[in-house]
Parts: structure tokens; C-alpha cells; sequence
């Protein structure tokens, strides 16, 4: 079975066929660097991570590019509400780039503790404002902009293929959406390309350009930076559903304007959201979670990456902290699983992954990731895999560190901590935390602080929390 992706484009399942053969070029957009990601951004990347990955696995070359937005972004997304990064700087008390260089640091941090592998590329909007001014001016010179009250606006009316992407009724559903009315603007689905002196007098960074000084919209540096590691056609481009009706069909309509070619991207792949008490969960609100509270309260970053890997990306997830415990469990019994996998591979005999009994599950899970990056489905062939006494363990445990590289849970390191704790299995370790939960009650902290002291000699970290004390191998 070949790849299929849905593309939202089209709105359907589509087989995967890139522009060059054997190659993907693939943008993702990255995070706006004005406060922490939440666990809902991070979604998203945990997303682009499964997809390059799996494309991998398939043997594609992919060259992965993500922006991180460090200028321009506005809390409306369609030239509306404040500037996000001159926001947060002005509450912070510190320069826009300040902020910017503390929570892209953050957001990297972040990514590294989920085990999302970092793009190929990775480009800052501030460092490419010369791109974008060269775009801008293609564009302006094809005939689809207009200028009025210092801005430089794109007209939608004049691109023939706008709002396809976002699909029937656009400028409905946007005037719905919409808070202001921009007087400049001859259409209210316009938007600026570059600002001079609209909206923000006090903009912290600004630079010299045709139109005036002033600094570019948002949209367009995700066309110009793509276009610049990608060349004018590519493969795949994604994020959030959020980014459908407004930021990618503007991405559309500004990069095919400017050079005239058609289809700009083949593949638009948008995950759902994590939601929250059924509200989305919202950077811009300001009540958010973020992975390092998931930390705080006891949880592994890999038991929210198993989390998310049991839903598939197009379903809104509801997050919970039962639902994540019920993650956490599900890993450490799969890892409690291959461990003893791991204990019989030592004394068992050969077994390669080319054997039959293996060869099942591995296409089961190959299926299931061709068949539009089903997680769930490739999740439980791997769990299919490990209880699988037919299966020589180890050629199941060859494959099942082989699905991994897909999955990214981090399996062989696991079991590797595992080994460097003196092959102190899961059931020890519980017995130990019990041991020492018995302890604490009964007032006995030397025994307690004994117990923390061996299980950390051994490799394995206890956290005490609301919930109770949980442990990983540290
Ligand atoms: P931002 O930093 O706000 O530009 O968002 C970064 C990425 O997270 C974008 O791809 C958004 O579409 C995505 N996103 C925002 N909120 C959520 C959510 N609650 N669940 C999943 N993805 C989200
Ligand atoms: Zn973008």
C-alpha cells in the first residue's frame, strides 16, 4: 500500500506522490516565540515529528523547514488585536528580541524532552526580511497589491483561487470570526503584505523597504522562507486546523501570486486540536499548560508523547490528567513488556526480522502509518509485536526498536536506563516506592531517604507530587 495523506486540499485521501522523486520538501510552521508553547502547540509538532519520520522510514529524503516567528504575528491573525511579541515584551519588561531568544530556547527545550527531532532548517523571520521584500515585490509587480494608510495590502480579488484551501463560504465564516474593521482595506479578507504605520507607532522593529520603514505582515514569511529552502514548488506544508481559513490560504494566495505557478504546495496536512474542558487550549488566553507542568505534576514528556501517539492527528483530543495517567501506565507496562523481551533475547537463539512471525506486525504497522499516519493503529501493532510469544524475541525486539524510530518513545534508551540500573525491573522499583510510601507514613524518613538514596545509585529518580510519588530512570 503507498503512503496516503489526507490533504486538505481537496479534502480528501490522496497517495503520496512528491514533486521530485525519492525527495519531500517539507514546512511546518513553527511556534510565534511570545510565551511558552502549551501542550496543544506541542501537539502540532509532535505531529510534523511522526510525519517526517514516518516519510523516512518509507525512504524519502526530507528536507524539514520551520520558521519560528520572532515579528509581525497579531493575536487576530488577520491584521486585527495586538502584536503578540511587542505584547508580551512590553509585560516582560524586556526587548522584543529578549523574549524572543528566551522562549525559542524554550520551545527547543520542549521539543527535545518530547524526542522531536529538530527540522533541517531553522529560520527566524527577523533574519529574513530581505526575502520577504523581494517577494512582496514580485508580488506588487504581478498586479495583486494596493497600498492605503501606509500599508501594503494583497487583493484577494484578484486571485482567482482564493479561499480553496479554507473550502465553501470563507468570507462568511471570516467575517464571523472577525472583531475590526479595517477602513483601509478594500475587501475584509485583504491583508497586509507590509505595515508602515497602521497599527502600531511604537513597533520595536522596523526596517527600510519600498514602501516605507516599517516591518512585514505575518503570512508572508512563512511563503518567503519556504520558498527560499524549497524552491518555488514543494511537497507538503502544515500546522494547526486554526491555520486553514486565514494564515495558509493567505499563504496561497501571496506565494502563487508572486510567481505565478500553480499548485504553490501539493499537500496541506493539518492536525485537530488538543482541547481542553472543550475549549481549545489558547496561548493568547493565557490559561494554558505547558510540559513543564506535566513534569511537575509527575509525568514523564514521553508519557504526553505516548498520549498523543494514541490519537490520531486529524481527532480532537480531550486532554486529561486521568487520561495521561492511563498513557503513563500504558508505557511503563509496554516497557515492563519489552523488558522481559529483552530478558529472553539473551539466552534465545537467532531470529531476524525477516521471519514471517515478525513480518506480520511490521506490515501491520507500515499499513497503518501509510494509511494517513495512523498512530493508534500503528501503536498497537507494536504492542501486537511485544506480546507475541511467537515472535523469536530477538527479532522482536529488533523491530519493535525499529517501529520506534518512528514513534520516537525512546525504547531502547528506556531499557538501556533500565540495564544501568542494575537490571532493576519496574516491579522492584514499585516495590521500593511502596516500601518507602510505608515509611513516610510511619514517620520513618531515615528509611525513606535510604530507599531514594539506593533507587538513585541504581538510576532511577523518584518525584514526589500531589498525586504520589512517581519514577522514571534517570
Ligand atoms: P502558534 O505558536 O500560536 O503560532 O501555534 C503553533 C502551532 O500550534 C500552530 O500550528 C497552531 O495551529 C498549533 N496549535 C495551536 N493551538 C493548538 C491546540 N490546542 N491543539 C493543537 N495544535 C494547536
Ligand atoms: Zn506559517
Amino acid at each position: 500500500m503507498p503512503l496516503s495523506l489526507y490533504n486538505t486540499l481537496g479534502r480528501k485521501i490522496e497517495t503520496f506522490t512528491p514533486v521530485h522523486e525519492g525527495k519531500v520538501g517539507f514546512y511546518g510552521c513553527g511556534p510565534t516565540v511570545y510565551n511558552y508553547a502549551h501542550i496543544g502547540n506541542l501537539r502540532a509538532y509532535v505531529t510534523h515529528d511522526i510525519l517526517v519520520r514516518t516519510l523516512r522510514r518509507f525512504g524519502y529524503d526530507v528536507t524539514h523547514v520551520m520558521n519560528v516567528t520572532d515579528v509581525g504575528h497579531l493575536s487576530g491573525n488577520d491584521d486585527t488585536g495586538d502584536d503578540k511579541m511587542l505584547k508580551s515584551a512590553e509585560e516582560r519588561g524586556k526587548s522584543v528580541l529578549e523574549v524572543a531568544a528566551y522562549y525559542t530556547e524554550a520551545f527547543f527545550k520542549d521539543t527535545e524532552r518530547l524526542r522531536i527531532r529538530r527540522p533541517d532548517i531553522v529560520c527566524k523571520a527577523t533574519e529574513h526580511i530581505e526575502d520577504m521584500i523581494t517577494l512582496i515585490k514580485r508580488i506588487e509587480a504581478a498586479g495583486f497589491t494596493y497600498s492605503a494608510g501606509g500599508n501594503l495590502y494583497f487583493n484577494i480579488a484578484k486571485f482567482p483561487h482564493y479561499g480553496e484551501l479554507s473550502g465553501p463560504k470563507p468570507d462568511e465564516q471570516k467575517t464571523q470570526a472577525r472583531t475590526e474593521i479595517d477602513g483601509n482595506k478594500r475587501n475584509q479578507g485583504d491583508f497586509v503584505l507590509w505595515f508602515t504605520r497602521s497599527k502600531f507607532e511604537n513597533q520595536a522593529l522596523t526596517w527600510d523597504s519600498p514602501w516605507g520603514r516599517g516591518y512585514p505582515g505575518w503570512h508572508i514569511e512563512c511563503s518567503a522562507m519556504s520558498m527560499k529552502y524549497l524552491g518555488e514548488q514543494f511537497d507538503i506544508h502544515s500546522g494547526g486546523i486554526d491555520h486553514i481559513q486565514i494564515h495558509h490560504t493567505n499563504e496561497i494566495a501571496q506565494s502563487e501570486a508572486g510567481t505565478g505557478k500553480h499548485p504553490w504546495v501539493k499537500y496541506w496536512v493539518h492536525n485537530e486540536f488538543l482541547v481542553f474542558d472543550k475549549e481549545k487550549m489558547s496561548k493568547s488566553a493565557g490559561s494554558f499548560i505547558t510540559l513543564q507542568n506535566l513534569v511537575e505534576m509527575g509525568f514523564d514528556p514521553l508519557d504526553y508523547r505516548y498520549f498523543l501517539l494514541g490519537g490520531h492527528y486529524r481527532n480532537q483530543i480531550k486532554f486529561s490528567v486521568d487520561s495521561l495517567k492511563g498513557a503513563r501506565n500504558a508505557r511503563k507496562s509496554l516497557l515492563s513488556t519489552l523488558r522481559l523481551v529483552g530478558e529472553k533475547a539473551k539466552t534465545a537463539g537467532p531470529g531476524g526480522v525477516s521471519e514471517d512471525s515478525v513480518r506480520a506486525h511490521v506490515e501491520a504497522f507500515d499499513t497503518a502509518l501509510e494509511d494517513d499516519l495512523n498512530t493508534p493503529r500503528a501503536l498497537s501493532a507494536l504492542w501486537g509485536l511485544v506480546k507475541d510469544c511467537g515472535v523469536p524475541p530477538k527479532a522482536a525486539l529488533e523491530a519493535a526498536f525499529g517501529m520506534d524510530r518512528v514513534l520516537g518513545l525512546d525504547l531502547e534508551g528506556c531499557l538501556h536506563g533500565a540495564a544501568a540500573s542494575g537490571g532493576m525491573d519496574a516491579a522492584e522499583v514499585e516495590s521500593f516506592v511502596a516500601e518507602r510510601a510505608a515509611a513516610k507514613a510511619a514517620k520513618n524518613f531515615a528509611r525513606a531517604d535510604e530507599i531514594r538514596n539506593t533507587l538513585k545509585e541504581r538510576g532511577v529518580v523518584l518525584e514526589d507530587g500531589p498525586g504520589g510519588t512517581v519514577w522514571r530512570y534517570g
